[in-house]
């Protein structure tokens, strides 16, 4: 038996679990997800990383996006935008029905821990899908135009601003899901997904005792990067990694993980990297092909992942 558990983000972790669950019983995957981009929007709760695991494992993802719902409709939507919004945020028909079932169950009291597993139960899934903390987190960008939430950098003000630092607000007190720790202690293989290192992955090892916690569980910890040929697949990782000042490349990446993992996936493309990140940064290097295209590519790369970490499937 190999048991994974998975740090997490949205749609590059999404991929990656999606094929780690075809090559190992999704019963023995444990993906632990970041909650820093969680939302308060027209009163719902909104949790788009759990949400875009959710929906990519179980199949029902829009293949375009990578996020939302295959075949959505927009009529609320529209209607809400005749009335005057808000409408900045896309959710779609049938989407608002999960934040609809989210925030009703919390506000009757129970956790978001407990919520998701019933989403994902719901959605026919076996694996074990906990948010990173049960508390509230949320991820706050600094930048020349102020200090804005996560959603209203990303969505509202399309990612325009120069990004100078990140903030996890509640951090400080937020406890991390007992759960996760739990699994993380008894996982035979941890697995840093590519997210996005700075708002995926940095939210959940800020959380208090997580890092500490991966970096003395027993299990080999296997990082694979986001970034390949010095950009992002998708989204603002690039953009982030620059603004912060570190280097938009798979060494940049690794250089983020040197404390916390063993070894650092990157894919065949930044392969002339391999030799300079093993060197500078002392974590062992295996190339893969990490383009997750197809179903194919995804379940190879998980594969390669369990095979680094020592657990051949
Ligand atoms: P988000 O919250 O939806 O942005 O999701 P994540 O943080 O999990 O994923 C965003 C990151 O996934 C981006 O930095 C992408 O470069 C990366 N990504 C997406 N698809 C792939 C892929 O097929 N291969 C690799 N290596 N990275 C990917
Ligand atoms: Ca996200």
């Amino acid at each position: 038996m190999t048991r994974a558990a998975v740090l997490a983000g949205g749609v590059g972790a999404a991929r990656f679990l999606d094929g780690l669950v075809r090559v190992l019983p999704p019963r023995d995957v444990t993906a632990i997800v970041n909650v820093g981009d969680d939302m308060e929007w027209a009163g719902l709760h909104i949790s788009p990383d759990i949400d875009t695991v959710i929906y990519t494992l179980a199949d029902m993802v829009n293949p375009e996006t990578g996020w939302g719902l295959r075949g959505e409709t927009r009529r609320t939507l529209d209607r809400l935008s005749d009335l005057g919004g808000p409408d900045w945020f896309m959710i779609g028909d049938l989407d608002l029905a999960t934040h609809l079932f989210r925030s009703h169950w919390l506000e009757q009291g129970n956790p978001l821990s407990t919520i998701t597993r019933d989403l994902a139960r719901r959605a026919g899934l076996a694996l074990t899908i906990l948010p990173a903390t049960d508390d509230r987190l949320r991820t706050l960008v600094n930048t020349d135009a102020g200090e804005f939430s996560f959603q209203d950098y990303f969505v509202r003000r399309r990612a325009a601003d120069t990004v100078r630092s990140l903030r996890f607000d509640g951090v400080e007190t937020a406890q991390p899901l007992p759960k996760a720790i739990l699994a993380l202690l008894e996982a035979d293989v941890i697995v840093i997904a590519p997210s996005n290192p700075f708002l995926s992955i940095e939210p959940i090892l800020s959380v208090r005792t997580m890092r500490e916690t991966v970096i003395k569980a027993r299990a080999p910890v296997v990082a694979i990067s986001p970034i390949i040929g010095g950009q992002a697949v998708k989204g603002p990782a690039a953009d982030i990694m620059a603004s912060l000042g570190h280097d938009v490349s798979a060494l940049g990446v690794a250089r983020l993980y040197a404390e916390i993992a063993d070894t650092f996936v990157l894919d065949q493309a930044d392969a002339a990297l391999a030799g300079e990140i093993e060197a500078e940064t002392g974590l062992h290097v295996d190339v893969l092909p990490t383009l997750m295209v197809d179903a194919a590519a995804k379940t190879a790369l998980a594969r390669g992942v369990l095979e680094a970490a020592g657990h051949a499937v």
